[in-house]
This record gives structure tokens, sequence and C-alpha cells, in this order.
């Protein structure tokens, strides 16, 4: 029987077994994917991302071939209001938001935990985990054979199977929505990333190496109906020449570098991302939307909040329990989760996005501030402060 069976291979689950692995713990990585494969996930990331990769090891050298600095968010309504959120940083890659190149990344993430001495299995799908008895016990690949591990780890992202094993699955958060991916080629060598809001969804554009901008869409509700009778290709060719008239088009069509990734529903919630015998990491512990942009952020500090709490459980340390770690992301991220359920709320009601998108545009040090708790850089409590409500939304 291994210490630790981690179910996916994305940032989430390379860096937990990375960090396990290097506490000399024995870990298995399951990733379903034989090879890496471009699929619907994020790129766009805060400076604190940047700053957590730092303190758990990856240094100039490993974060510059894969992460692209972005000086700014810049904010463009449908009403027509625009603003730049920045991140107090002086836009280096030392201390500014990032568009990362999602391949590389993960790949040198598992290449990290790999180098650590986890065992990494490409290829390898878990249908189902049962965690009763003393152990947990993977089955895998639809062919009987089985994992047995003294920890499971759930890092299988929106659709987690270990989330659903466990009972802990709850409907998705703000309805049924859905996002389309891609990457084109950077023609305007823009140094912000962009957040284009329209009629029940928005369009996020990221700078990433390689001369790439990433495309991300989220459509509301209202957008499903068409999504499923004309494809996903067919919409984001819409939107796109609706929301970016320069972007690159071929024979009509976009040119679009991969493939439009999709993903549908969009958020995932859990009940509790701990229990005995397993947690949750990334988004498999629950994710609501790209817009507040803490899905990288939050794969990375779960990881490392897990790692540490998986070391001690099975060192045995006097009344060390696993869901020690639900209590340890409830203070690290139940403030901001508070903050990104205000942005969400807002945003589903244009007019008040409206109202304060302009005041956000014409009041520096509120804009200023947001900018700064969105990036993580000071605490979210900051943005509920009556002090700043009242700065942001009064006439
Ligand atoms: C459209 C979209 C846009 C986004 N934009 C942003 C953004 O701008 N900024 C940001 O910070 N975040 C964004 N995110 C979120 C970001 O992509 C995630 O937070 C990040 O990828 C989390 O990593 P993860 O390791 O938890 O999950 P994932 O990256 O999803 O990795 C999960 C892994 O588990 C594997 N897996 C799944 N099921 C199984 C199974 N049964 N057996 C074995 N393996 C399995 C998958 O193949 C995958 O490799 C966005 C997400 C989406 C969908």
């Amino acid at each position: 029987m291994i210490d630790v069976a981690v179910v996916g291979g994305g940032p989430a689950g390379a860096l937990t077994a990375m960090l396990l692995a290097s506490r000399g713990r024995d870990v298995v990585v399951l990733e379903r994917a034989p090879t890496w494969r471009w699929r619907a996930c994020g790129v766009f990331a805060s400076p604190a991302s940047v700053t957590a990769l730092r303190s758990i090891g990856f240094g100039d050298a490993d974060l510059g071939p894969v992460a692209r600095p972005v000086s700014a968010m810049r904010v463009e309504t449908a009403g027509g209001t625009t603003f730049r959120l920045t991140y107090g940083g002086s836009g280096s890659l030392d201390d500014s938001a990032v568009g990362f190149d999602r391949g590389a990344l993960d790949e040198l993430f598992l290449e990290r935990a790999r180098a650590a001495g986890a065992d990494i299995r490409m290829g390898v799908k878990v249908d189902r985990v049962d965690m009763g008895g003393d152990h947990a016990r993977l089955s895998t690949g639809g062919n009987g054979s089985e994992v047995t591990a003294r920890v499971i780890v759930g890092a299988d992202g929106l659709r987690s199977v270990v989330a659903r094993s466990a009972g802990v699955t709850r409907r998705a958060p703000l309805g049924p929505r859905a996002a389309l991916t891609f990457h084109l080629a950077d023609t305007e060598r823009d140094r912000d990333a962009r957040m284009i809001t329209f009629p029940d969804g928005y369009v996020g554009i990221a700078p990433v190496p390689g001369d790439r901008v990433n495309v991300g869409i989220v459509l509301g509700r209202s957008w499903l109906a068409r999504l499923r009778h004309e494809g996903g290709v067919a919409v984001a060719q819409a939107i796109c020449a609706r929301v970016l008239p320069g972007a690159p088009f071929e024979r009509g069509g976009l040119k679009v570098l991969d493939r439009v990734a999709g993903v549908t529903p969009l958020g995932h919630a859990v009940a509790r991302r701990a229990g005995n015998r397993w947690l949750l990491v990334g988004d498999a512990s629950g994710f609501l939307d790209p817009f507040t942009g803490e899905g990288m952020h939050r794969a990375i500090v779960s990881a490392e909040l897990a790692a540490a709490t998986i070391d001690e459980v099975l060192a045995g340390r006097g009344g060390s329990r696993l869901t020690e770690y639900e209590r340890a992301m409830r203070s690290r991220f139940g403030t901001k989760d508070v903050v990104s359920r205000l942005v969400q709320a807002f945003l589903a009601r244009p007019g008040l996005f409206e109202y304060a998108a302009r005041r956000l545009a014409a009041r520096e040090r509120v804009r200023e501030t947001m900018g700064l708790v969105i990036g993580d850089i000071v605490p979210a409590a900051r943005a509920l402060d009556p002090r700043f409500l009242a700065a942001l939304l009064a006439p």
C-alpha cells in the first residue's frame, strides 16, 4: 500500500505530489490523459501565484519560459466603461500578474513531482474510489485494476470523481453556464490582459508565451441553447467578431492555434474538502468562476496546505487529522470567496455592474484597492470594509 494516491496531474495534483514526495512520502499520481492536451482551463494568474510558486522552489529559470508578465487587467464593460486594475508592482516577472503557457507549466510541475520521487502514471483514469475500511481503494481504467493508499487526494478538477465518491459534490454555483477557451496569434502585442463583458457573458484575453493570447469565454444560461445548436466554434467566432474585431480570421473563420475547448457546467461546489482518508485540492475543492481569477492561485496554495496536513497525519503527530486542511482552507480563502460572490452578484445585474464600473473608472484609490484584493495582494477583508464599500458605491 502506498502513502498517498493523487487523482489528477494538473497543477494542484502535481504540486501536492511534488511537495509530499520531497518530504519522503510514497506518492502515486494517476492522470487520465496519456499526454498533455489543451483543455478548458485558465492561464491568467495574479502576482500572488508567482510569489506562491517561488516560495515552493520555482525560480526565474523555471518561470521565465512558461510565464509572460501582464501589466494590468483592463475591464471593458458592455456599456462602454473602461478601467485598468493594477497590482502595485513594477510589471516585471517578480511582481506582476502573468499569463501561463499551460502546456509547458503543467509539464514542468509533473517533471518536478517526478524528480522529487513521485510515481507519475499517465493515461490512467480513476473510475471509482472506495473510502470505507482501513485504507482507500481506487479502481482504474475500467479493467478491475486497483491502487490502495492511506490517503487519497482529489486533484481531478471540476468533475471530481473523488468528491463524488465522498458524497460531497453539490450543485454548480451560479447556475448552468459554459466556457470556451483557445489560443490565437498575438497580433496586438498588448501588455494588458482584458476582460470584456457582454450581455450574459464575458471574454477574458491574456497574453501568454509564444506570441499567443489565450481567449476564455464564459456564457450564461441564455447562450446555452445556441451553443447546443451551433457548436462551440461558431459561438466563439460570433463573439470574437463582436468584441474583438481585430482578431485573426481565416477564410471567414477564427484562426485558432489549438482547439476550442469547452466545459459545462463551469463551476463546482463541495460540502466539505476533507474526510478521514481523503481531501480535495485545486478546482476539485470548489471553483466559482474565472472572473476574479483565483483558480491557479488556489491550486498552488491548496497543494501547499494539503501536503503539510497529509505529512502531519502520516507522521502520526498528536491529534493531527486531514480535516485540519478544511479549517486552513477556510481561513485562507473564506473572505475572498465572499468578495468573489459579491463581484458575481454585480456581474449578474448589468445596471449595477455598470454603475460600479463607472465609479471604479473615476476613483483611483478605490480601483487600486480592488486590484490588490482581486490579485490576492492585500487581505480580501479590505473590500468588505464599509468605508471601502461606501467609497465604491456612493454616487
Ligand atoms: C474556461 C476557464 C477559464 C479559466 N480561467 C482562469 C484564469 O484566468 N485564472 C485562473 O487562475 N484560473 C482560471 N481557471 C481555473 C484554472 O484552470 C484552474 O483553477 C486550474 O487549472 C486548477 O488546476 P487543477 O489541477 O485543480 O485542475 P485541472 O487543471 O482541471 O486538472 C485536473 C486534472 O485531473 C485529470 N483528471 C480528471 N478526472 C480524472 C480521473 N477520473 N482520473 C484521472 N485523472 C483525472 C484531468 O485530466 C486534469 O489533468 C479557468 C478555468 C476554466 C474552465
